[in-house]
């Protein structure tokens, strides 16, 4: 690789054009397959492109924005914390994160709360306190982690190897060992995969990327009890449903049970980068000083976003409103299912983790609704994800099941 580095490729003349007008630049590496839109506003559920064009986002920065874009009190909290302090690094007490963590603590099964910036992360800091927990209990065997088909974990090497899913593991080996793949539902597959070296059994309560699969309540309290029959910790994977996305704070709740420990983030920034694992004062008992770090996690700018999301989301009444908007959302969906019963073969998932499975494939129809301006996010099993902030207005709703309807007609006209 010792080449003299040839000439670059020249810049075309801009011609007075904005760097967004100039088109996709190459200097950025090109590992998403990204839409040829540069949005720079946003207004709770809509985004505004550099053209002008209002878009309706029902993406969510893929349930990030869970209370919408330029949330007045979002704003007022990062711009405070700005003009205090942005990052002292761990070495010393962060007054924010022990207040969110106490918050946390309050509203949820856990008793500690580690900070870090993702959710990838999320997954590997629970991984290594499931491991932890099995290493100090006397049990330095249990490394082995259990999970299940069609999950999605993040990009690191371990959450890749944790979700197993081979298109993207491809060109990555050699794979992490330490984790066995599962098909979700089959109870006889996890009780034989149970033995001397398993630590944990890790799930997502809903498979978000991988088509809104739903884990039935059933299934989950079934896996709970095998982890305690097991001397097991039950981690979640709260990533993507968690944060009120489902109706509840987590998504866990509506199975009445408690997981030992959980990976959270997307929605607990708003927008800003974070990410947190919960675990049991038990569960945590490995994790003491020195065995595991991050130099950004929870820094002063994250907490205090997420302390004022807690502020909205811990609201009286907040969670029903959730569930209330979830159902309505339903209803105008079974409408356009019943619209289009060849387009459009079930509505599925929980809260405003929405998803449409449907016979054209996934990604003309997120073009369609595109050209609608409607923002939506492809999944597995030929889903689209319809994931509005949890904050989106009744009117906004039925504006995006009717531009659906509208982006459904056209792929219809198309193909006909
Ligand atoms: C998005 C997601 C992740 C990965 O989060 P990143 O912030 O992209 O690292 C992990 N688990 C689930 C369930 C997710 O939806």
């Amino acid at each position: 690789m010792a080449e003299s580095k040839p000439a670059k490729t020249p810049q075309v003349a801009s011609a007075g054009k904005t760097r967004a007008e100039q088109g996709p630049s190459p200097a950025v590496m090109p590992n998403y397959a990204r839409q040829d839109i540069v949005f720079e506003r946003g207004e709770g559920s809509w985004l505004i492109a550099t053209d002008g064009g209002r878009y309706l986002d029902f993406g969510s920065g893929v349930a990030v924005n869970a209370l919408g874009h330029a949330h007045p009190a979002l704003i007022a909290a990062l711009t405070e914390q700005a003009h205090k302090v942005w990052h002292t690094s761990n070495l010393y007490r962060v007054g924010g994160q022990e207040r969110l963590a106490e918050r946390l603590v309050e509203a949820t099964f856990a008793d500690r709360v580690f900070f870090c910036n993702s959710g990838a992360e999320a997954c590997e800091g629970a991984i290594k306190t499931a491991r932890r927990y099995q290493f100090v209990s006397g049990h330095p065997e249990r490394t082995e982690i259990i999970t299940f088909q069609g999950s999605f974990h993040g990009r690191t090497l371990a959450t890749l190897a944790a979700a197993g899913n081979t298109k993207y593991l491809e060109g990555f080996a050699p794979d992490m060992p330490g984790f066995v793949n599962l098909p979700t539902g089959d109870r006889a597959a996890v009780e034989a995969a149970i033995g001397p070296n398993t630590a944990a059994i890790m799930i997502e309560p809903v498979q978000g990327e991988g088509g809104v699969r739903s884990i039935p309540a059933e299934d989950l309290r079934w896996l709970r009890e095998i982890c305690d029959q097991h001397g097991l910790l039950l981690v979640l994977d709260e990533v993507q449903t968690g944060m009120g996305r489902t109706g509840k704070l987590f998504a866990h709740e509506w199975a009445g049970i408690t997981p030992d420990v959980m990976a959270v983030a997307k929605g607990i920034g708003g927008g800003f980068p974070l990410g947190a694992v919960l675990a049991t004062e038990a569960a945590a008992k490995g994790m003491t000083a020195g065995t595991h770090g991050s130099t950004f996690g929870g820094n002063p700018l994250a907490m205090a976003v997420a302390n004022a999301v807690l502020d909205i989301m811990l609201a009286p009444g907040f969670m029903e409103d959730v569930q209330a908007k979830a159902s309505r959302l339903r209803q105008e969906l079974a409408r356009v299912k019943d619209e289009f019963p060849d387009l459009v073969l079930d509505i599925r998932g929980m809260g405003l983790l929405t998803g449409v499975r449907l016979k054209p494939p996934v990604g003309d129809v997120g073009k369609a609704c595109m050209a609608e301006k409607l923002l939506t996010v492809g999944a597995g099993e030929n889903v689209l994800r319809l994931l509005p902030p949890l904050n989106v207005t009744d009117a906004e709703l039925s504006e995006a099941t009717a531009r659906l309807s509208k982006a459904l007609r056209n792929v219809a006209k198309a193909s006909a």
